[in-house]
């Protein structure tokens, strides 16, 4: 039977014309038909205070349930339910001849006893609301066809969807999601067992569909649909979220069970017709079982993207510090450009000194973001955010800036100038050459010796593009400084592409060679290597007389760390500066 005939029906039965419209949907999203008419009632009365024809509200309830627009937390789906709403009543406005209210339709007022006696006695509910019905069902079948094909093509292209699907199947294809958040909610309301959210999704996806092309991409999320069909069984619960997101709802008895649930599956999944799929997998262990299902999921989504970039493990538990890093975020991202503007950012100063000789001999240049509220704010908490945003190029500009100015002004007050290292995040290397021409502009408006600004240049990995724009860099007569050498990433073949002047050993690095023998070899071959291929050498992070006395006994003379001294104020460091003129 369809909507039509469905509500014809029951419109014959007696009901409303919003009863036996929203009626004939109910089935659609799992009401039956008494819950249905109870709130299509409910909707009826207030209708009859605003006069508009009771097809037209039901059919906005209807839209709304298939559009799925009752989060109210989330903004965006809010205003596309509006646009959806005022498109739907122009669409039926334009086919009724501009008739939208339940009187106009009618001839009469149903809120004024006479009139409805007339109504009922000529039989009019019955002449002349099935063509309002009708157009209201048509408009919506259409409507909901359009949506569901705009969510099909951007993320359903999922199971397969046969040519000519029709209304009721494209449905219940919507009401897949709801069904899932019915069966979780049941799941936790009902199940004395302990429950976990699962979401996944696979590493650098785009980059599969780019090179195998997107039909190949989704064969790979038909493959993972049913591989999840399978290894599900009863109470396990999961969705395509969209794309290649996924979740898993699941019981579980204690925490190894899960982990072991997601290394069998990640088994199935992690391979499809000889290529390798990276999958990422987060994991939320419900405690409080009245939170909002979406809270949960977001919980979940945070592990997942926590695992993504996680070098050791590609499944996590969350973890109540990546909530208070995603309010971290937000704040960052709300505040940036004020304390640009309100000149928030600091350029703290940390000396470099010469073990030998025992004086400062030059300085890296630090940023600190100095809250009116919250006080002091490290760099670690918010440069990674913003170089992801890419607001990183400012503060960098700010502080490169500070560093030409206080060079400037060492010079003008006739202070042995020192040179000062500035931090250069990889993304000014990825882009043009904007940085170059920045830095030339600051160099020639403080009048300033180039060489007295040094550069500090991370190299993550091998990465053509970042050793192209460092020779342009050097091509310019910058001297450049090979920060955290050791980290992890760099590798030696850096070495032997970009023209660095100097290394600055990691902290950790040293750290780690030093505890034992063969460490301590590697780190003298690496001062022997810097010598031969007359690099400077500088060691970061120095805090003991242990270290200083082996970095001395290789030949590593220049330091920076709090053995000697802090990161401090560009005032302080003057004033030391100063100080260490005045002994010469
Ligand atoms: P980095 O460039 O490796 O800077 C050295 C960090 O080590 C600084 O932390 C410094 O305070 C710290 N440090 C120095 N000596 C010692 C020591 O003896 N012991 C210990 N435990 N730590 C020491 P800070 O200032 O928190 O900076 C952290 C990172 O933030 C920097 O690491 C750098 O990557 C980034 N950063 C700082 N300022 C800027 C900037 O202006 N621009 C950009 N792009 N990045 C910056
Ligand atoms: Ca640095
Ligand atoms: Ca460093």
């Amino acid at each position: 039977m369809t909507h039509l005939e469905k509500a014809e029906e029951l419109l014959q039965q007696q009901y409303h014309c919003s009863q036996a419209l929203f009626g004939a949907f109910a089935g659609d999203f799992g009401l039956d038909l008494k819950t249905a008419f109870k709130v299509s009632t409910c909707f009826g009365g207030g209708m009859r205070q605003g006069g508009t024809c009771g097809c037209i509200t039901a059919a906005l309830m209807v839209l709304g349930m298939g559009l799925g627009f009752y989060d109210s937390q989330d903004r965006e789906l809010e205003m596309y339910g509006n646009k959806k709403t005022d498109e739907f009543i122009q669409r039926f406005r334009e086919k009724m001849d501009g008739k939208v209210n339940c009187r106009e339709i009618l001839g009469k007022d149903i809120s004024v006893p006479i009139e409805m006696a007339e109504i009922r006695q000529q039989g009019l509910i019955l002449k002349t609301c099935p063509s309002a019905m009708s157009v209201s069902i048509h408009l919506l079948e259409e409507m909901l066809e359009e949506y569901l094909k705009e969510v099909a093509e951007s993320s359903i292209a999922l199971e397969d969807i046969p040519e000519n699907e029709d209304m009721q199947s494209l449905l219940k294809r919507v009401s897949k999601r709801n069904r899932f958040n019915r069966n979780v909610n049941n799941l936790l309301f009902a199940s004395k067992k302990d429950i976990g959210f699962i979401q996944f999704d696979i590493r650098k996806f785009k980059i599969v569909n780019d090179l195998y092309g997107e039909k190949f991409g989704d064969e790979i999320l038909y493959f993972i649909i049913r591989q999840l069909r399978e290894n599900c069984s009863e109470n396990q619960f999961f969705v395509n979220l969209r794309s290649d997101v996924f979740m898993v709802v699941t019981e579980y008895e204690n925490a190894q069970e899960l982990v072991e649930f997601i290394q069998e599956l990640d088994e199935r999944i992690s391979y499809y017709k000889n290529v390798r799929l990276q999958l990422s997998y987060g994991i939320y262990t419900v405690e409080d079982r009245n939170m909002e299902l979406r809270q949960m999921e977001d919980r979940a989504a945070m592990a997942r993207k926590r695992a993504k970039n996680n070098v050791l493990t590609n499944i996590l538990f969350y973890q109540e510090q990546f909530k208070d890093s995603l309010y971290n975020r937000k704040f960052i991202e709300e505040n940036m450009q004020l304390a640009i503007t309100e000149r928030q950012f600091q350029m703290y100063l940390q000396p470099k000194y010469s073990i030998a000789q025992n004086v400062i001999i030059g300085a890296e240049a630090l940023v600190r973001w100095k809250h009116p509220e919250k006080g002091l704010i490290y760099p670690n908490q918010f440069i990674p955010i913003i170089e992801e945003n890419g607001f990183v190029k400012k503060v960098d500009y700010y502080i490169w800036s500070e560093a030409c100015h206080f060079i400037r002004r060492c010079q003008e007050e006739g202070v042995d100038p020192a040179p000062i290292s500035v931090n250069v995040s990889r993304i000014h290397l990825r882009d043009d050459d904007e940085c170059i021409q920045i830095l030339s502009e600051m160099i020639e408006e403080t009048g300033i010796r180039k060489e007295l600004l040094e550069l500090e240049i991370t190299e993550t990995a091998d990465d053509q593009q970042i050793s192209n724009k460092a020779l342009r860099l050097k091509e310019e007569g910058f001297t450049l400084l090979m920060d955290d050498f050791g980290s992890g990433y760099s590798s030696l073949n850096i070495l032997l592409e970009t023209p660095f002047d100097v290394i600055k050993l990691d902290k950790k690095f040293m750290e780690n060679m030093m505890v034992s023998r063969k460490g301590r070899l590697i780190l003298e071959q690496v001062v022997a290597m810097a010598n031969k291929l007359e690099l400077g050498l500088l060691a970061e992070g120095v805090e003991t007389k242990e270290q200083i006395d082996l970095l001395q006994s290789i030949g590593c003379d220049q330091v920076q760390g709090y053995y000697y001294a802090k990161p401090m104020p560009a005032e302080d460091f003057f004033a030391l500066l100063k100080e260490q003129n005045a002994l010469v």
